[in-house]
C-alpha cells in the first residue's frame, strides 16, 4: 500500500468552491487516495517537503481534441499530452476526436461517429503510458443514431456525447431524445456553442438552442473561437442550469464578461474550464494556468476560485472523482509557487495579478510524476524536496 506524505505546505487551494482554501500544512496519501488533510504522521514511502509552496488539485482540461495517442495531425506534433502534464494538467476530457484526417463530416454519419468513438477508446486505453488521465471516446452526434448506439459506446467506456455537426433545427424530437438517452447511459451532453469551428462544418448555436436542449455543458460559451452574442450568453447564465465552459481558444473579452455575469448571477459554481486544443489555437501546455490567471486578474475573482473552476467544477460537470482535495478523493496534486522576479510571493498572489505560477511537483494517483520542476513553466522560487521516491519516469 504505497503512501505519500507532504509537509511544509504553504496553503491548500482545495478545488472545492464551497471551501476553496484550507490552512493545514500536511497531507497524507495512501493507495492513490487522499487520506488525511492535516496529519501528525512523520513518515511514508515517499515524503515531500513542500518548502512552503501552494498545494492544488491537478488541473482538469475539460476540452481537448486527441487524435492518435500523443500524436496530433492538427499541428503535426507529438508528445503534447506529456507537455500539458508539465503545465499542471493531470486529467483531460475529449470534446471529440474530430481531427482524424479525412473524417467525413458532411453529411454527419452515425456509423462513422460511433466507430470513431469506439476505436478511440480502444486505442487510447492502451496508448497512454506517462501523461494525464485521458477521458476519450466522445460520441459525436449525427442524425440516425439509435438507443443501442448510446448503450454500446457507454459500455465501451465513453463518458460524453457532443452536438457539433448535428443539424440544430426543428423538428427537435430526435435531439431531445439523444439528451435523454445520453443521461440514461450516464453520458455527459456537451454542445458546441457560438460560431462555426475550424472544420467549417459545425452549426452555430446560441441561447435558443442551449435553452431548448439543456446540455450538461455549453462548450466554450465565450468563444471557441467565435462566441455567441453577449446578450445570449447572459440569457444562459441567467436562465439555464448548464455548466458554462471557458476555453483558451475563445474571446478574452467575452471570457472576462462571462466571469462578471457568473458573479452577478451567483453562478460561479457552473463555470468550467478547458483549452479547446490541440487545434487552430495550437498546443498550449500552459493553457489552463493562463486561463486561471485571466479570470482571476481581469475577472476579479479570488485565485482559489479560479483554481476551483479549473479543477473541482470541471470534474463535477463530467462526473469525475478527482479535482478536489478531500478525503478519499484521488491524489492528483500540484505544488506551485511564484516565479523568481514576479511581484507575487506565492502561487495564489501570482494568479491574482495574472503572473504565471511555476510548478515544482505533480502527483497523479499518489505517484510523483514530476519531482523537481516542470519543463514547461519557469521554476518557482523554491522547489519542493522529494525523498524515497518511486518515480514513474525513471
Ligand atoms: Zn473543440
Amino acid at each position: 500500500m504505497p503512501s505519500l506524505l507532504i509537509h511544509n505546505i504553504g496553503a491548500i487551494a482545495t478545488g472545492d468552491l464551497a471551501e476553496p482554501l484550507r490552512n493545514e500544512t500536511t497531507l497524507y496519501v495512501e493507495d492513490g487516495l487522499i487520506k488525511e488533510i492535516g496529519t501528525s504522521r512523520e513518515t511514508a514511502d515517499t515524503v515531500i517537503d513542500a518548502q512552503g509552496l501552494t498545494l492544488t488539485p491537478g488541473l482538469i482540461d475539460g476540452h481537448v481534441h486527441p487524435v492518435f495517442g500523443e500524436f496530433t495531425p492538427t499541428q503535426n506534433s507529438v508528445g503534447w499530452q506529456r507537455f500539458y502534464m508539465h503545465g499542471g494538467t493531470t486529467s483531460m476530457i475529449s470534446a471529440g476526436e474530430l481531427h482524424v484526417p479525412g473524417l467525413p463530416l458532411d453529411p454527419p454519419d452515425p456509423k462513422t461517429f460511433k466507430y470513431l468513438a469506439v476505436l478511440s477508446l480502444r486505442c487510447n486505453s492502451k496508448a497512454q503510458v506517462y501523461g494525464p488521465k485521458m477521458t476519450t471516446g466522445t460520441l459525436l452526434l449525427a442524425p440516425g443514431l439509435k438507443e443501442a448506439d448510446f448503450a454500446e459506446v457507454a459500455a465501451e467506456g465513453s463518458r460524453c456525447v457532443k452536438f457539433i455537426f448535428y443539424p440544430l433545427m426543428a423538428p427537435w424530437d430526435e435531439a431531445l431524445q439523444y439528451v435523454e438517452w445520453a443521461h440514461k447511459y450516464g453520458l455527459t451532453v456537451k454542445l458546441h456553442s457560438g460560431g462555426v469551428s475550424r472544420s467549417g462544418s459545425s452549426r452555430p448555436a446560441g441561447s435558443e438552442v442551449v435553452l431548448r436542449l439543456k446540455p450538461d455543458v455549453v462548450a466554450h460559451i465565450s468563444g471557441g473561437p467565435i462566441p455567441m452574442p453577449k446578450e445570449e450568453m447572459e440569457q444562459i447564465v441567467a436562465n439555464s442550469k448548464s455548466f458554462m465552459e471557458i476555453c483558451t481558444s475563445g474571446n478574452y473579452l467575452r471570457t472576462v464578461e462571462l466571469i462578471e455575469m457568473a458573479k452577478r448571477y451567483n453562478a460561479l459554481d457552473r463555470v468550467v474550464m478547458g483549452t479547446d486544443t490541440p487545434g487552430g489555437t495550437g498546443i498550449q501546455p500552459r493553457g489552463m494556468l493562463r486561463n486561471m490567471c485571466l479570470i482571476s486578474a481581469l475577472g476579479k475573482i479570488a485565485p482559489e476560485q479560479a483554481i476551483a473552476i479549473a479543477t473541482g467544477n470541471t470534474a463535477r460537470a463530467h462526473n469525475l472523482p478527482q479535482g478536489i482535495i478531500a478525503v478519499d478523493r484521488p491524489a492528483d496534486l500540484i505544488l506551485m509557487g511564484a516565479i523568481r522576479g514576479s511581484v507575487a510571493r506565492t502561487a495564489l498572489e501570482s494568479i491574482s495579478v495574472g503572473d504565471l505560477p511555476g510548478i515544482s511537483t505533480v502527483v497523479v494517483d499518489g505517484q510523483v510524476v514530476i519531482k523537481d520542476r516542470s519543463e514547461q513553466t519557469p521554476p518557482p522560487s523554491s522547489l519542493a524536496k522529494t525523498t524515497h521516491v518511486h518515480f514513474c519516469g525513471d
